[in-house]
């Protein structure tokens, strides 16, 4: 029979990582801003295309994307209940549910 060790208790206050993000418009990398890329042809002839980096499906191109910022911050959470299943440790907080690595109760338990 094997035990497995839960390393923080019920109320205890720990420090998670966050998984925030935000997302802001930029100007387009690709056109610049213009929505348009010139393309010169073997021939020399210069030819106006439309960007598709900043356009969306059939949308005409707007010059700006969307970027998305990942914040991954120190979040102090509160643990309110654990769940044990077989080797598996989860701790669930108000907002989030949060797996406990277990590769040393795994090593303890073979
Ligand atoms: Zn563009």
């Amino acid at each position: 029979m094997s035990s497995i060790e839960i390393p923080f208790a019920i109320g205890q206050q720990v420090w998670h990582v966050g998984s925030g993000y935000r997302q802001e418009w930029i100007e387009c990398p690709e056109c610049a801003g213009t929505k348009a890329i010139t393309m010169i042809q073997g021939n020399g002839v210069q030819v106006s295309l439309a960007c598709a980096a900043c356009s969306a499906g059939y949308e005409p191109p707007r010059g700006v994307i969307q970027r998305t910022y990942y914040e991954h911050r120190p979040v102090q959470v509160m643990l309110r209940r654990v769940e044990v299943r077989g080797n598996e440790i989860q701790l669930i907080t108000a907002r989030a549910r949060l797996a406990v690595c277990q590769e040393k109760n795994r090593k303890d338990n073979k």
